[in-house]
């Protein structure tokens, strides 16, 4: 079990399969992109499903999501996927993407098993789409989406940051879209991990302010807390149900005590936390010539070491080294 020393145990594994990403969300990262990681220092696909092996056969891992940068551009991803479902005990398989490449894709993942995906969808307007990614590329993303429910990849959840003064009037739009579509929407606060340093806690859309905005067009009511465990969203039933929405306040409404994830970046890094400033090193352990259990065991020291909290509030807060595209989001 990857068991950390505040009782909390690690079952959902994030896996980033690339640091690169065909948009450029102002959130996460600068116009001109990034330094991507050189491909020597990538795992391969062998040394990411021996990984993820190990996690499901021996460390207690029953849910593998993959992400990125974005997790299309890997080529091996279906056969990464298929890889992965043929594991026993079976792992529920997502995916984290932007869309694009889906309305080709979704087909052949919804063979190789995979489950479900959660798809980021900031806008509805194409201007507001090309000003806040920097790539004209909305039409593709809906038509990914329409594919994912089509091959059965559901349920479909659409992930919305909303940035003051750019996108934060489409917040009822975009759920009404979700629902009329069968999506489920989840608003996500922004958080500080953009490459360029440039969050500001006083521009960040809040929980509080994405459910004031909301609620003008809508009702909503809390959906059973009991039921959300270690998920991250909150839940809201939509003018009396059956819709959903969630909101998730990983700034100002933090849920590290239920927190159940574990990360591995695409350069074979484990990480406890989107925060974490500390990684450990499993790629040179495996290119070593490390044995399973060797490497089982590094991972499980690595969980043990997971601090309580993100400490976004904390006045000693440092934003991570390497921007979310980096480490898998
Ligand atoms: N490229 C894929 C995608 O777009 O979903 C997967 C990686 S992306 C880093 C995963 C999620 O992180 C997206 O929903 C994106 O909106 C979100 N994200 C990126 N930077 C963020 C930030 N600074 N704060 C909150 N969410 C962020």
């Amino acid at each position: 079990m990857l068991k950390d020393s505040f009782g909390r145990v690690a079952t959902d594994l994030r896996v980033s399969l690339t640091d690169r990403c065909n948009l450029r969300c102002s959130y996460c990262m600068p116009p001109e992109g990034l330094e991507w990681l050189p491909k020597p220092e990538l795992l391969t696909a062998d040394e990411i499903v021996r990984l993820v092996t190990i996690g499901v056969e021996r460390l207690g891992i029953t849910e593998v999501r993959y992400t990125g940068g974005e997790p299309l551009l890997r080529r091996e991803l279906v056969e990464i996927v298929a890889r992965t479902t043929a594991l026993r005990p079976r792992p529920q398989v997502s995916l984290t993407t932007n869309g694009i490449g889906l309305d080709r894709l979704a087909a052949p993942l919804a063979e190789a098993g995979l489950d479900r995906v959660n798809v980021s969808l900031d806008t509805l307007d194409r201007d507001v789409f090309i000003r806040l990614a920097h790539r004209d590329r909305l039409a593709d993303v809906l038509s990914g989406l329409d594919a994912a429910r089509r091959a059965g990849l559901v349920p479909v959840k659409v992930n919305s940051v909303l940035m003051r003064g750019v996108n934060d009037h489409e917040a009822a739009g975009l759920l009404r879209y979700c629902m009329e579509h069968g999506y489920q929407q989840r608003f996500i606060e922004q958080m500080p991990l953009d490459a360029q340093h440039g969050w500001k806690r006083e521009d960040m859309v809040t929980a509080d302010e994405i459910l004031a905005l909301l609620g003008e067009e809508f009702d909503l009511v809390p959906a059973d807390p009991g039921e959300r465990g270690s998920a991250p969203a909150e839940l809201f039933l939509v003018d009396g149900g059956p819709h959903t929405v969630g909101v998730i306040g990983s700034v100002t409404r933090p849920f590290c005590g239920a927190c159940d994830r574990v990360r591995l970046t695409a350069d074979g890094q484990i990480r406890n936390c989107l925060f974490a400033r500390e990684e450990s090193d499993l790629r040179a352990a495996l290119r070593s010539g490390a044995t399973d259990e060797e490497l089982a065991e590094r991972w499980t020291a690595a969980v043990r070491g997971k601090r309580a909290g993100h400490g976004i509030d904390d006045p000693s807060f440092l934003q991570p080294a390497r921007p979310m595209s980096a480490i898998g989001g």
